[in-house]
């Protein structure tokens, strides 16, 4: 049996203890914390919209129109008119014949793994899949293969020796914390080959990547060729959620099988508001995307400037890998004593070793706080302050 006081003397320890910290307002490029204004790098609302006026002023409306909650999962009494609606506008948005919603994207992954997988399957699985991924594969109870990440030649081996059984290939599309991108044409090509099912989080490519910031599936042309798309409505959205984008089939099966789906209380009619009015705004004012990915390749130049590596990220997120626990934890606190709030990224969301500031841009940055940051950033990293009581 775990004891508290023991468990967290060990994490103290090792330098692993981890306390929330308060950000005393909504979201946005700026927020203010213990009473100062500092640079927000490490957000995943990507595109501003978790404090944009419309977005808030919608959810308040479904709030006041639908009520504060939903009242009862959705097979019970939970579904309302706004969850059909999201969900039919999702389904357009992926151009997928349905779309699913979940609580949000941690249940999404467990429900859609646990619902096509089970006992005797095998689900192949990116060594830095989310850790969703992980507990959805626990959950479903099938043999898991973790493939070494993004090499296609380990999956290949792995799916070679599975042949005959029932197989699932799931990754990240964007990687939570290197923010390089799978590669998709070769998973899914291999998947074909070998009769495997697809799964692809692009829990970090909705609303960054991709025609419209339909994500990096979209981006790489593969809508057709992917069995299930996750998507988040928490991070680029603004709001909170996710959905499972499928074939009508595949929809009918999660919503009779996904055990999150079933047990959990539907999405608040509130962050439903929300994620419509974001995809209005996304429709409305396309270049978000653009924006983003131009703000992350200006930090990316000015961090390299500096001489920091960001390792194979091509997107918004920017691993600036310290190594120790420690060193990661006072590189942040050196950054957020010169109002950059970067967060240090340890194990066991990162392997031993590769603790990390993982720098998140959002479009609504200026080229010129970017500057300003990549200067902070480099200084942080090299020079790391001692850690923080
Ligand atoms: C954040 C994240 C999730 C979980 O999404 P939530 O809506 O925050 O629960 C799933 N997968 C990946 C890759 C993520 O980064």
């Amino acid at each position: 049996m775990i004891d508290p006081a023991v468990r967290l003397a060990e994490l103290r320890a090792a330098g692993l203890e981890r306390r929330t910290r308060r950000v005393d307002g909504a979201s946005g490029p700026w927020v203010r914390i213990d009473g100062r204004e500092v640079l927000l790098l490490c957000a995943n609302d990507y595109l501003g919209l978790a404090g944009d006026e419309r977005v808030r002023e919608a959810a308040a409306g479904a709030a006041l129109r639908w009520g504060a909650g939903a009242g009862a999962s959705r097979l019970v009494s939970g579904t309302l008119p706004i969850h059909e609606e999201l969900e039919a506008r999702l389904a357009a948005w992926e151009r997928r014949e349905r779309a699913v919603l979940f609580g949000s994207g941690y249940l999404a992954n467990v429900g859609v793994i646990s619902a096509l997988a089970e006992r005797g399957d095998v689900v192949f699985s990116d060594a830095l899949n989310h850790a969703s991924i992980v507990d959805g594969c626990r959950l479903s109870r099938a043999e898991v293969f973790v493939y070494r990440h993004a090499d296609v030649e380990h999956l290949a081996w792995g799916l070679a020796r599975a042949e005959g059984r029932g197989a699932l290939v799931v990754t990240d599309s964007v990687f939570s914390m290197d923010g390089d991108v799978a590669p998709l044409a070769e998973i899914v090509a291999l998947a074909r080959r070998w009769g495997a099912r697809t799964v692809v989080d692009e829990a970090h490519g909705t609303g960054c990547l991709g025609p419209g910031g339909r994500g990096a599936v979209a981006a790489a042309g593969l809508e057709e060729q992917v069995d299930v798309l996750v998507g988040t409505l928490g991070k680029a959205l603004g709001a909170y959620g996710a959905y499972a984008a499928c074939g009508g089939d595949l929809a009918a099966l999660l919503v009779n099988s996904a055990r999150p789906f079933i047990f959990s209380t539907a999405p608040p009619p509130a962050a439903a508001g929300a994620a419509l009015a974001a995809l209005a705004i996304l429709e409305q004012e396309p270049g978000r995307p653009a924006r983003l990915q131009a703000n992350a390749a200006l930090l990316r130049d000015a961090l390299s400037a500096h001489g920091l590596d960001t390792g194979g990220s091509s997107t918004q997120i920017l691993p600036l890998v310290v190594g120790a626990a420690e060193d990661a934890v006072a590189a942040a606190e050196g950054a957020l004593g010169e109002g950059v709030f970067a967060q240090a990224i340890r194990p066991p969301t990162v392997p031993a070793g590769t603790s990390r500031l993982r720098v998140a841009v959002s479009s609504e940055h200026t080229p010129a706080d970017l500057r300003a940051a990549a200067d902070v950033l480099a200084r942080a990293v090299r020079s790391p302050l001692p850690a923080a009581a």
